[in-house]
């Protein structure tokens, strides 16, 4: 293909980037339209008096999904990007003062179960084999291909993929697998957490689920070297190494369509012409907005959207040697959390806290010697109109009150800088609607076929990144997409050419 064939992105994320990065390796010119004046959309950051914060993602899983775009692109990604993997995935802190060190390593993780809550090492293993199996036969396949194309399906064996799974993970909650596998709440708990990787409910969300621990605990948890953010800044300058051109504080207003094919975009006014256009935008404000067609964003509101997150980014005058860089200190009564979370929508007295501390990999560089940079979030609802001037100062005592009785300290007197994000903010500043992290939740069996397709079915020449649309949120499912929706742009042009 020559540079004749144009491709606009609208938005910046970590999706819009990767298709961006695709697209330009395929030979198109590419160029990205973002409202905001930086790129990385949810994956941002900020600096204050020596404290760094990673606005968003903390948590950093499957590198191969960067390291494949740095190959395809034919850059060494050691020029860009540099991370390691950590030989603990997280510490867990319960009411009744138990700690587990999840140890990367399988045996000492099964070890510090068995002494920590009793739970027989061997469960532990079992479980972890399945959450492997599970995740080959079955992620392999969804994660990595449209569910809406029946070409790519039958190319990537869908018949083995239904073959793996067993009914249990179909008919049973995740909880319910997680209660079949182990004998202690605590470690069903801790299992249960892993349905927040994509903002769900462990209560209803389908035992399918049960595959998301063999990310962290088969394959590992890894930190970017400068934090978070050097995700976001590795993807920018690959993409302008292959020629990418980004325009920052140009938010796109609408989409043009003619004879059903999306032709452009207008941008401040203008009409920008394009042979694709690529929406990295959340779904329903896509329709809503920028495609005017309220009718069909009303569709996608069918499903449920994924939780939201207030987050509290403290710079704490001290350092905390039984913390580690993820921490996660448990509701006493996690089912009622996840009531209050999906079903009432409304804030939780004992929520549970999660505490990431980017300085305990880089002590000195992100913050200042002998101090800590707190990301303190807890889940709370999407943002359905609630008042969260009044529920940001109900949590914020409800954190500090269980990090002062379960770390025997007084928070507050530490606390040095502060700065807060809420599902308000989220939206607006990344058109998250309803601030939701990752786009819809996966709390039903069918959520992965009702997710919106990485192309349009009406319009041509219309494509769809990021954490609303197929396969999902959270990084590593954001870039497949990219992937995903590369491949779908191939095949169309090709059968264009066909024709
Ligand atoms: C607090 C928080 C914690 C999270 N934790 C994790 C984690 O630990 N691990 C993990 O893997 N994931 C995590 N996630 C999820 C992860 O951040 C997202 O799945 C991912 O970053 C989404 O990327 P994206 O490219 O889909 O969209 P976004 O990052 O939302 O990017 C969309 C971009 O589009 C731009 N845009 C919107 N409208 C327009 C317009 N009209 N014109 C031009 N530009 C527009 C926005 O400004 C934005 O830059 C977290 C998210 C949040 C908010």
């Amino acid at each position: 293909m020559d540079k004749s064939s144009h491709a606009i992105v609208i938005g910046a994320g970590i999706a819009g980037m990767a298709a961006a990065i695709r697209l330009a390796v395929q030979g198109y010119a590419v160029n990205v339209y973002e409202q905001s004046d930086q790129p990385g959309g949810k994956l941002g950051y900020f600096e204050t008096k020596g404290y760094h914060f990673d606005t968003g993602p903390s948590l950093f899983t499957q590198p191969a999904n960067i390291e494949e775009l740095f190959e395809l692109a034919g850059e060494p990604i050691a020029n860009y990007f540099r991370y390691r993997k950590m030989d603990h995935s997280c510490h867990y802190f319960y009411e009744d003062g138990t700690m587990v060190r999840a140890a990367a390593d399988t045996d000492a993780f099964a070890a510090e179960l068995q002494q920590k809550t009793g739970e027989p090492a061997h469960h532990l293993k079992h479980y972890l084999n399945n959450s492997a199996k599970l995740y080959d036969g079955v992620a392999n396949v969804f994660l990595n291909h449209s569910l809406h194309k029946r070409k790519t399906l039958v190319k990537a064996n869908i018949g083995k993929a239904i073959k793996t799974v067993r009914i249990s993970h179909l008919m049973k909650s995740m909880h319910q697998v997680n209660q079949q596998s182990f004998q202690s709440e605590k470690v069903v708990q801790l299992f249960n957490r892993y349905a927040t990787y994509n903002g769900s409910n462990p209560y209803k969300a389908p035992g399918m689920l049960s595959l998301i621990p063999h990310l962290e605990h088969n394959e590992g948890t890894f930190y970017p070297e400068g934090g978070m953010i050097s995700i976001t800044k590795a993807l920018h300058q690959l993409a302008i190494k292959k020629g990418v051109a980004f325009h920052f504080k140009q938010p796109v207003e609408r989409i043009i369509r003619h004879n059903n094919q999306a032709i452009g975009v207008v941008v401040a006014g203008k009409n920008i012409l394009s042979d694709i256009v690529v929406s990295n935008v959340d779904v329903y404000f896509t329709y809503l907005r920028l495609l005017n067609d309220p009718e069909k964003a009303k569709k996608i509101l069918k499903q449920e959207r994924s939780s939201s997150a207030l987050i509290f980014y403290w710079g704490v005058h001290k350092t905390f040697p039984s913390l580690g860089l993820h921490n996660i200190f448990f509701s006493n009564q996690y089912q009622q959390e996840f009531d209050h979370l999906f079903r009432l929508k409304k804030a939780y007295n004992d929520p549970t806290v999660y505490i990431n501390i980017t300085s305990k990999c880089e002590p000195g560089k992100q913050a200042p010697d002998g101090k800590e940079n707190w990301f303190v979030m807890v889940n709370v609802p999407a943002n359905v109109g609630q008042d969260w001037s009044q529920l940001k100062t109900i949590y914020r005592k409800a954190v500090i009150d269980k990090l002062n009785r379960m770390l025997q300290v007084d928070i507050e007197s530490l606390i040095e800088t502060e700065d807060v994000l809420d599902p308000v903010l989220i939206e607006t500043k990344t058109g998250s609607y309803q601030g939701s992290l990752y786009g819809t939740s996966s709390n039903s069996r069918m959520a992965a076929f009702l997710r919106h397709p990485n192309f349009s079915r009406q319009i041509e020449g219309l494509y769809f990144v990021g954490g609303s649309v197929h396969p999902g949120g959270g990084i590593p499912l954001c870039l497949k997409s990219a992937k995903i929706m590369s491949a779908i742009v191939q095949e169309d042009a090709r059968k264009r050419k066909r024709h």
